[in-house]
């Protein structure tokens, strides 16, 4: 089932999120299953809970186009990061019609836990690691509008959301 993604300025996009308990309950399964049919029909590489309203550690990373079969992540954290860091373009779902520069480390070392409950550590410097980051970011309640410095599209937009002190 395909849910409606929020948009910022909702406060659910800023709540605290919850740990995911193993076994999946029956809700979680189904908010699995549909944040893949939302990020599916969106076209979107990635999409995280909240995005959909629902403040849990829960994201769906899509990189099907680059040859990797969508998954889900549970619980997912950063536990290193490389020095390098790269300004990669970033939109977002929640932000429709704003893109701008993001700096982030190129490589990071995430761990979390599979459908099943099983731990899984890996490491990526390449897609992976930009959309787990920013993913994550939507986890701990942190929005590209926060970390953008130049805006590639809609800077007018932000400007006034901060003049409405939205953010
Ligand atoms: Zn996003």
């Amino acid at each position: 089932m395909i849910l409606p993604i929020k948009k910022f300025p909702d406060k659910v996009l800023r709540a605290p999120t919850q740990a995911v308990v193993f076994p999946l309950s029956p809700e979680i399964k189904k908010l699995t299953a549909d944040m893949i049919d939302t990020v599916k029909a969106a076209d979107g590489i990635g999409l995280a809970a909240p995005q959909v309203g629902k403040s849990v550690k829960l994201v769906v990373i899509n990189l099907e186009k680059s040859g990797l079969e969508l998954f889900p992540l549970y619980n997912p954290r950063i536990v290193k990061t490389g020095f390098k860091k790269i300004e990669i373009e970033e939109g977002c779902l929640s932000l429709p019609g704003i893109f701008g520069m993001v700096k982030r480390p190129k490589k990071v070392s995430v761990e979390a836990y599979s459908a099943s409950g099983q731990k899984v550590v890996f490491e990526d410097d390449g897609w992976v690691s930009r959309v787990v980051q920013h993913e994550l970011d939507h986890i701990n309640g942190t929005l590209i509008i926060d970390l953008v410095r130049k805006y590639t599209q809609g800077g007018d937009v932000v400007k006034a959301w901060k003049k409405q002190k939205l953010l």
